[in-house]
């Protein structure tokens, strides 16, 4: 069966290239993380300059950086604003949710599509193995993909909390500098 299209496009964005594209800021200190590169180990790493908080570090860049945005729990991007999927189309962090569900499990099975190709090249089966920059990138494009969905799940979350509590004044709607509705999970 072919997949829709809809679910194949991701924005114009290369996630092995475009590394620095959407870094949270620490949620100690709200400030901006460092990005170092340890040659010895050759491993990526983000720390707060402030705190000195870290992130687990990665060999890849991209890795590194998704693993950092993911421990800031309470300063969280507007959904909108999320440069990838073209989120900004949608009306509501829900609707922007359905379509990153059906774009995630997509991925999945691209993912599993190509490590059964891997398996088929080596038994002889096939004769090229999928190319590794591309088996990377859609590896990426998942991670990301996975991230959104927590982005979304959040302010899907802190939307209901202001609307249900409607004495808080309006400035808060779209700033994630508070810490009124903490941070609920990935999924
Ligand atoms: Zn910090």
């Amino acid at each position: 069966m072919k997949t829709d299209k809809r679910y194949l496009w991701y924005g114009k964005f290369d996630p092995l290239e475009e590394t620095n594209c959407l870094i949270f800021p620490c949620n100690d200190c709200g400030i901006l993380p460092i990005i170092s590169r340890t040659p010895k180990e050759d491993r990526w790493q983000l720390s707060c300059p402030k705190c000195g908080k870290k992130a687990e570090g990665s060999r890849r860049k991209w890795q590194a950086v998704i693993n950092w945005n993911k421990a800031q729990v309470s300063r969280i991007p507007y959904w909108r604003e999320f440069p990838l999927f073209d989120l900004d189309r949608f009306q509501t962090p829900e609707d922007a949710r359905v379509y990153l569900k059906k774009v995630r499990q997509v991925l999945e099975n691209r993912v599993k599509a190509c490590e059964q190709k891997l398996v088929a090249y080596r038994k002889g089966v096939l004769p090229r193995p999928p190319g590794r920059k591309y088996q990377e990138r859609l590896r990426a494009f998942l991670q990301w993909c996975i991230l959104a969905q927590g982005v979304c799940k959040y302010w899907m979350l802190r939307e209901a909390k202001i609307e249900k509590d409607s004495h808080f004044p309006s400035l808060i709607y779209g700033r994630a500098s508070s810490k009124m509705v903490r941070f609920a999970g990935w999924l």
